[in-house]
């Protein structure tokens, strides 16, 4: 980390545009019959069957979206696909194609996309979608990735952030906070390299959090789990900007309210002695943190069985009639209300 690896950078004026998209995709192979024509024609042809097509898209851009000081390119590849496919499975749908369009500076040698393109083809190989196409330009500074991705859901199984209704317990898969924590380190690491650039940092403290932050994995095996319990969610959004705000995307459009109980929220050991270190208060981070990936969700109450004691769901509140209002009720029995501190994207230092 914050090293140079590969000392080999070969210009990308030495290829040209079309040698450097071959070059970047012909190790990609399709997977999917629904891929009818992938990279090579004007543009992809794909035979979607019956189901209904979910569509996404994410724009990631240098200095905004991250920070490649320490984001080594292979994970920012790999997150930028899982942050497509993230959306896509908060529809309970199933991720079939990607498109990726990129803008990159002269600052960049081929070796560097090279790595990118790694990190895309690791998480398309994961996660079993073939890259079907893009865009290649130039950039005059930082690098801008853009990636959109497709799925396909059965009508009657696409669950939208609208239909929670009073009653229904709120459910969220994994743990939260990792991921901010994890920034929290590399911020850090990142100011303490600047002063000392020999000194590389002893991360091994921080692995769960780091790898939550670096490299998140959409969570395909829920959405999987749900259909094998045979729980069709009322209501689900991924949490790309801390549980606060997808609480009150899920209430606003659900038109309901929620309770969210402090003390059941999902917190790994690792993030909560980390909050201990920085003097962060873990709540404030699982509630305003973003980038975890995981999905919200309100289920039936005649569900719960279906749930109860497996280790990827917790429920973590309920919902409300819209008049109760958004509450989180802390381990000290009071009630707070429910505002959004997430991430902004149109102003994200705040
Ligand atoms: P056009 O000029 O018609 O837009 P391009 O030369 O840009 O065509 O693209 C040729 C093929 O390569 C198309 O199939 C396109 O989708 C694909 N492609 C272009 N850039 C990328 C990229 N960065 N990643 C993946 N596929 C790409
Ligand atoms: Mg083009």
């Amino acid at each position: 980390m914050f090293e140079d690896k590969n000392p080999q950078r070969t210009p990308l004026s030495e290829l040209g545009e079309f040698k450097l998209i071959d070059h970047l995709t012909t190790q990609f192979q399709i997977q999917k019959t629904s891929t009818v024509k992938g990279i090579g024609d004007d543009a992809a042809i794909l035979d979607l069957s019956d189901d209904q097509t979910v569509i996404t898209t994410d724009l990631l851009i240098e200095g905004v979206h991250f920070d490649l000081s320490y984001v080594p390119l292979k994970h920012l590849g790999y997150k930028a696909v899982m942050v497509n496919l993230s959306d896509v499975y908060a529809m309970n749908a199933e991720a079939s194609q990607i498109t990726v369009s990129i803008a990159v500076s002269n600052r960049f040698p081929l070796e560097a996309l090279e790595e990118l393109y790694a990190g895309i083809k690791t998480a398309a190989d994961l996660y079993k979608v073939d890259l079907v196409g893009g865009d290649t330009t130039s950039s005059t500074s930082g690098l801008i990735i853009s990636i959109t991705a497709l799925g396909t859901v059965a009508s009657n199984k696409v669950v939208q952030r609208s239909g929670a209704k009073p009653n229904d317990l709120l459910v969220v898969s994994g743990d939260l906070g990792g991921a901010y924590m994890g920034l929290q380190v590399l911020e850090r690491e990142k100011e303490v390299f600047k002063v000392n650039p020999q000194n590389q940092p002893d991360l091994s403290m921080y692995t769960y959090i780091i790898e939550r932050q670096l490299k998140p994995e959409a969570r395909k095996d829920v959405v999987e789990l749900l259909d094998k319990l045979n729980v069709k969610p009322t209501s689900m959004i991924d949490i790309s900007d801390g549980l606060s705000s997808e609480v009150i995307h899920l209430c606003k459009n659900s038109q309901v309210g929620m309770e969210l109980y402090e003390n059941k929220i999902p917190l790994d050991p690792q993030v909560i002695s980390t909050c201990e270190e920085f003097n962060i208060d873990s709540t404030t981070v699982a509630l305003n943190g973003g980038e975890d990936y995981e999905l919200l969700m309100t289920i039936d109450q005649k569900d719960f069985p279906k749930i109860k004691g497996n280790p990827n769901l917790t429920v973590i509140g309920y919902v409300t009639e819209e008049a109760g209002g958004m509450h989180l009720v802390t381990r000290a029995e009071t009630k707070v209300p429910i505002i959004a501190k997430g991430w902004n994207a149109l102003n994200p230092q705040s």
